[in-house]
């Protein structure tokens, strides 16, 4: 990866210096794509991404400095390395420059092994960035997920839930919890085993996914309870999916890895609303409750005390 071929972007107002650098950065297998002021470099870094920048100091309409100021307050360009070229003999506008945020600078006239050099550790800055930015966003991802079921986790669901519930105000609608608890599932465990108390769990994550809209969320919220997370959704409609998650579990046995099979039934409690985040999720559980307390394998929908 470390040698790999670039996209450069050289911005130079001066064509002489932009063939020059063509020829050696192209020689090296790199692409380059050339811009003859600052304006057009900054359409040309959102147009093509360059891995790297060599920028001009002194070019018309927006010299290098400026257009380094305007990729730096951009979030989409920021991260792009910017080498800026410099023919000045004093130091003030390389120190302006490296306060402003570029990655190195190059005097001209400059030697081809030079060029080579700041450039190659432009790009290794570049890619160790890249790497880091796609290992955090596959953290980011992993911590959101429920490891067991693959389903979306507490964290997850909790924070789509506050979201969800702040666009649902904007628009004068209503967000619909639903949660369902497995029913006796420590029974299943005494009985057949962990694995098997796992595979179940899985069982019904997998049975589950097929009744939420792809708008909605769902996720385990701890232990044997599940959650969905139903956006922009009538309180009829939230008791039609919440029907149809009991229907989809209880519709036919589970098939243990032994080759037994064993019932499995849910309880489930909704309600809707766009107010505070756990109240919703205390009603869902409210009715949850109730519908544990009414004999299990039910639907029941929060009614107010
Ligand atoms: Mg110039």
């Amino acid at each position: 990866m470390n040698s790999g071929s670039a996209t450069i972007l050289v911005a130079d107002d001066s064509m002489v210096v932009r063939a020059v650098l063509r020829r050696q950065l192209e020689a090296d297998g790199h692409t380059v794509v050339e811009a003859v002021d600052g304006a057009e470099a900054l359409r040309a870094c959102r147009e093509v991404r360059p891995d790297v920048v060599l920028l001009d100091v002194e070019m018309p309409v927006l010299d290098g400095h400026a257009t380094l100021e305007r990729l730096k307050a951009d979030p989409e360009l920021r991260d792009i390395p910017v080498v800026f070229l410099t023919g000045r003999v004093d130091t003030a506008d390389v120190v302006t420059g490296l306060r402003l945020g570029a990655h190195d600078y190059l005097r001209k006239p400059f030697e081809s092994n030079e060029l080579m050099a700041r450039v190659s550790a432009a790009l290794r800055t570049k890619w160790l960035q890249d790497e880091l930015r796609s290992r955090n966003a596959e953290l980011d991802r992993v911590s959101r997920i429920d490891m067991l079921t693959g389903l979306y986790n507490r964290r997850h669901l909790d924070e789509h839930l506050r979201r969800a519930i702040a666009a649902a105000r904007r628009h004068d609608r209503e967000v619909g919890v639903v949660l369902a608890d497995i029913d006796h599932f420590k029974l299943i465990n005494d009985h057949h085993g962990h694995l098997a108390g796992d595979a179940v769990l899985r069982e019904v994550a997998t049975r589950l996914q097929g009744t939420v809209r792809t708008e909605d969320a769902l996720g385990r919220w701890g232990g044997e309870e599940f959650i969905a997370v139903l956006s922009d959704t009538s309180p009829e409609g939230i008791a039609v999916i919440a029907e149809r998650m009991r229907q989809v579990i209880a519709a036919s046995p589970f098939t243990l890895d032994d080759g037994s099979q064993i019932p499995v039934t849910v309880s489930i409690g909704h309600t809707s609303g766009s107010g505070d985040a756990e109240i919703l999720v205390h009603r869902a559980d409210d009715a949850l409750y109730a519908a544990k307390g009414a004999g299990r394998n039910r639907v029941e929908a929060y009614a107010a005390a």
